[in-house]
């Protein structure tokens, strides 16, 4: 939610209130050429500056993350309309990441290749050392203004690039106290530029021009796609959406899986690309567990995002919340039932469960990017991790089972970038790998891994 006041000004908007936080200035064409071009200028030094020095300035600005917790978590409750106690976690979690680059700074390496296990490699000496990219180019989504804008720039900093970010229009307030905090933090001028303004302009311009020489998008499916078609021959990595589910089986500590399904259903009021949307529930446990996992939701505190006890907040629009709201009415129709919440007051969408769901309703299909999640009983094992496969995307899965061999056979089936077995889809820590297969994207970010994206290798031979 934002609205244009003066012609190259976007308000920002507080996402439950409705009321205007702050402006910014909307980026033209040439205010985008010029971030590249500093982007560009910052990169012929910035890549040569050495790792610690480098590290030193991802230590700093992990610090003062820490330091600022609770004033970017409010800016994050007003401008994502994400509750209190979920920003904190996000700005904690920004800290560790800047860390963890800090760490990644200081230990990214080449390897050496054994080229004399081909004849014609007999007598020379060949190791590969990864090289800074250039200028990336990140375009980050609504629902982690800062995390996100992280798991870009913190790999790209600590491998000598310069980074152009586009953060989502809604929420820019968070990476740019990012880009202040980097400055503070010692970091040059023009290694992190930030254009902002719309997707279809300010991203696409990004996005075409010739200079970056890699693309790091968070988003939707629909507009990774068509940000694969602009990017030419950009190195590019896309982390998509997910339809992420879980399967409750009878041998599992299912009681105490209750409450975490809860909070992975309806954390940042089912915006997050591992939301728990799927739960597959054995027959045998079905009808305590759904009694307890609706009491627990009847607990939520729905409402204003920065009172303290509030879990669930409102959606990032009105029409978010309207288009979730209509996805919920054509599954009804379609035979569905609605076990708790359904109704919609503004942006705020009710914690809504959902059962009596088919395969085919989109509340089960798509992404719903909301606070609803469907329950669905089975009685095999085999059919339930089947369900759970049949997805057009593959971001993250999980399993709650003692059985080894079953855990081993839901490792071997789900075509997905990460299998949790005693947990939701939702767990993540910042070092991982972490990534999808299918629709859900191309390539890993994790500090490391994105690292390693964000370089090229060069390989060096050497005939003495
Ligand atoms: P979105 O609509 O795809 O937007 C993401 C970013 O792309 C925004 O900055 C947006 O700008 C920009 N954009 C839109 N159209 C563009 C275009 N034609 N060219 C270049 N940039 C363009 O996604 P969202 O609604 O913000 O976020 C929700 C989606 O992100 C969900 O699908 C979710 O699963 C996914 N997600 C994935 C991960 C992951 O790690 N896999 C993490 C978080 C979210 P505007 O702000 O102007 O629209």
């Amino acid at each position: 939610m934002t609205a244009k006041t003066a012609p190259n000004e976007i308000a920002v908007l507080d996402k439950y209130t409705g009321e205007s936080i702050a402006q910014v200035l909307e980026s033209s064409k040439e205010d985008v050429e010029r971030a590249i071009t500093r982007a560009q200028q910052a990169f012929a030094s910035y890549s040569k500056w050495p790792a610690h020095r480098r590290a030193k300035v991802l230590e700093a600005a992990s610090l003062l993350l820490t330091q600022r917790r609770e004033e970017l978590a409010l800016t994050l409750s007003r401008e994502a309309g994400k509750a209190w106690k979920y920003s904190l976690i996000e700005v904690d979690r920004a800290a560790e990441t800047f860390k963890f680059a800090a760490e990644e700074a200081k230990h990214l390496h080449g390897e050496t290749i054994p080229l004399d296990a081909s004849t014609a490699g007999e007598g020379r000496l060949g190791f590969y050392i990864r090289t800074p990219i250039g200028v990336v180019a990140a375009i980050s989504p609504f629902n982690f203004p800062l995390n996100l804008v992280a798991h870009k720039v913190a790999p790209a900093l600590a491998v000598g690039n310069s980074v152009v970010l586009k953060p989502a229009t809604t929420t820019p307030l968070t990476a740019i106290n990012l880009q202040n905090i980097l400055r503070e933090s010692g970091l040059p001028d023009g290694a992190l530029e930030i254009v902002i303004g719309g997707g279809s302009t300010v991203g696409a311009w990004l996005v075409t021009d010739p200079r970056p020489a890699m693309v790091t998008f968070t988003g939707s499916p629909g507009v990774g796609t068509l940000i694969t078609k602009m990017a030419g021959l950009k190195k590019i990595t896309m982390e998509l959406g997910n339809n992420g589910g879980v399967i409750i089986e009878p041998d599992s500590d299912w009681e105490s899986a209750v409450d975490r399904c809860v909070m992975s259903a309806f954390a940042n009021s089912g915006q997050i690309c591992i939301s728990l949307q799927r739960i597959y529930v054995h027959d045998s446990i079905a009808a305590p567990f759904i009694e307890k996992f609706l009491k627990a939701v009847s607990r939520l505190k729905v409402g204003n995002p920065t009172d303290k006890d509030c879990d669930v907040g409102p959606m990032i629009s009105e029409s978010e919340a309207v288009r979730a709201e209509a996805w919920v009415k054509e599954a009804v129709e379609a035979g569905a039932k609605v076990l708790a919440g359904g109704s919609r007051r503004g942006a705020v969408l009710e914690p809504t469960v959902i059962g009596g769901v088919k395969p085919d309703m989109k509340v089960v299909c798509d992404e719903s990017f909301a606070p609803l999640v469907t329950i669905t009983t089975y009685k095999d094992f085999e059919d339930a991790l089947g369900q759970l496969a049949d997805t057009i995307y593959g971001l993250q899965a999980g399993i709650y089972t003692r059985n080894i061999p079953k855990a081993l056979r839901a490792i071997e089936k789900l075509d997905f970038g990460g299998v949790i077995i005693n947990d939701t889809p939702i767990f993540r820590v910042d070092h991982m790998p972490y990534g999808g297969n299918k629709q859900s994207g191309i390539g890993r970010e994790g500090v490391r891994f994105a690292a390693e994206e964000m370089t090229n290798l060069k390989m060096v031979v050497i005939r003495p």
